[in-house]
């Protein structure tokens, strides 16, 4: 930490294809969250926004952006504008949110080696890497000289053992075109273990937990000793959890019966299976808020769609709790759903004291939009913990940590 300078800033950015989200960071000498927001539409560039907020703040404005380089420009001059007019000498680093790192395994400087990595890794997440490379270039283009971090999806899952992370396929599809589990929202299962960690007043390494990050896309990791051994996701965010518009896990059976019977192209099963499935699939809505609401109304999928969302969550607590050999210190849910809908989370929690999980109605009720507290009755065994992610502040940590480790290497060699 002491060879950053105190006044300097980490600059965080997440690229989609269309989109580019920032939040600033300063070194106070801890990371202090300063303005952050996005630029949307990128491409149209009649209709892009800027929105943002920060330092009691909100913006919105309407600027016309053509690519990722024009909204990194923009989103500097915003900043020297709201934030600091000396910002450019101020960012010391810049941490990317990277979805698949492939086997990397912890935060790393985007370096050729690296990027060239990514660059491969863009055919398993064709969705996913290609607008996070696009936000690479156009930091590296804007930053000349200030170190780049990639924050992987995948790497807090890349200590899953083989037996958690290989498919019952032939082993070369594995050696030969990398086809195996690799797990995502690593950031925030991370952080969740973390913060489960703190709160129970035990170091990480000596916490085991099952941590569910329940939002549009939702994953549940079985954490033991700190580290991921299993988690729901697989090669791509499409397995596990019945999500808003995505299957989860099926019988592989089914995609390859319907594309045969109705003549759909792979192209088509893969975007009914990740866009048009799950919650939306079942009952028309992906937003469990709508859900829910129907459900009281008399919906007969809606209450199907809710049983099946709240069903395949507790299996897998069953199941990661057998991973775990029964011995979890902490329930933890977290993102959209779990930090705000004490329903589900009732209903997830309901009848599960044999299994060990018990909650007091009233602090469940109590603790909801972005509230962080422990929902357990006292004669729960698992603590079950509501902890609101923060996936920026993580990537603004481990970017911190990444820079500082190289420039004291480099200090002690000189
Ligand atoms: P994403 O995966 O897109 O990051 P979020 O973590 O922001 O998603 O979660 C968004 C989801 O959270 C919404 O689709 C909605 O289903 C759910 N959600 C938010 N608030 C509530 C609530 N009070 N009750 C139930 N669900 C909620």
């Amino acid at each position: 930490m002491g060879v950053l300078q105190q006044a300097g800033k980490i600059l965080v950015l997440n690229a989609g294809s269309s989109s580019l989200k920032f939040k600033l960071f300063s070194l106070a000498p801890g990371l202090v969250a300063g303005v952050g927001g996005m630029i949307d539409r990128i491409g149209d560039t009649v209709n892009s926004n800027l929105v943002a907020k920060g330092n009691g703040n909100k913006w919105t404005e309407k600027v016309p952006i053509k690519d990722h380089v024009a909204a990194m420009e923009c989103i500097m001059g915003f900043l020297s504008d709201k934030e600091s007019s000396s910002i450019h000498k101020e960012v010391q680093a810049v941490g990317h949110r990277i979805v698949h790192g492939l086997d990397i395994h912890q935060a790393a400087l985007l370096d050729d080696n690296v990027i060239q990595k990514l660059h491969q890794a863009a055919t398993l997440a064709p969705l996913h890497n290609p607008p996070g490379l696009q936000g690479l270039a156009a930091a590296m283009k804007v930053f000349q000289g200030v170190p780049q971090v990639g924050v992987f999806d995948t790497a807090f899952h890349q200590s899953m053992p083989p037996k958690a992370f290989m498919y019952g396929i032939p082993y070369d599809y594995y050696t030969q075109h990398k086809i195996r589990r690799y797990g995502f929202h690593g950031t925030s299962h991370k952080y969740l273990v973390e913060t489960a960690a703190s709160m129970l007043g035990k170091r990480p390494q000596q916490t085991n937990a099952i941590t569910c990050h329940l939002g549009n896309g939702s994953s549940i990791t079985a954490v033991k000793n700190g580290l991921s051994v299993d988690t729901t996701m697989g090669l791509t965010p499409l397995e596990g959890l019945v999500m808003g518009t995505r299957s989860g896990d099926m019988d592989p059976a089914v995609p390859l019966h319907l594309m045969s019977t109705l003549g759909l192209s792979a192209k088509e099963m893969d975007t009914i299976l990740n866009k048009k499935s799950g919650l939306l699939g079942v009952c028309g809505h992906n937003d469990l808020r709508a859900i829910i609401d129907n459900k009281a109304a008399g919906d007969e999928r809606a209450a199907l769609a809710l049983d099946m969302f709240v069903y395949r969550v507790r299996k897998y607590i069953g199941a990661y709790a057998a991973a775990l050999s029964g011995r979890v210190d902490a329930l933890v849910f977290s993102a959209g759903i779990g930090e705000n809908s004490s329903i589900i989370r009732g209903l997830i929690c309901e009848d599960m004291q044999a299994m060990g999980v018990s909650i007091n109605d009233a602090k469940n009720k109590a603790t909801v939009g972005g509230a962080q507290g422990d929902i357990s009755a006292p004669d729960s065994r698992m603590r079950v913990l509501v902890v609101p992610t923060d996936e920026e502040l993580s990537i603004a940590q481990q970017t911190l940590d990444m820079v500082s480790k190289v420039k004291s290497k480099v200090a002690v060699a000189a």
